[in-house]
């Protein structure tokens, strides 16, 4: 776990996945392809790829918050 993590949420909704900063409501949606397209492991990867960006969001805009 990244000290980051603490500083968004995340909601799994039915369309996809939604990512918000609780310190700016900066938000970060990743649209989940419909079922049988792309086959099994999207959510691990796209939902990977998601926390990283917003863990990126964190560092960026409030670095004091990890201090
Ligand atoms: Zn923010």
């Amino acid at each position: 776990m990244h000290p980051a993590d603490k500083h968004f949420t995340r909601k799994d909704l039915p369309r996809g996945i939604v990512a918000t900063c609780l310190h700016c409501k900066h938000s970060d949606v990743v649209m989940k392809v419909p079922k049988g397209s792309a086959g099994r492991g999207w959510g691990m990867r796209e939902g990977n790829k998601q926390r990283g960006r917003m863990i990126q969001h964190i560092k960026n805009a409030h670095p004091e918050v990890l201090a």
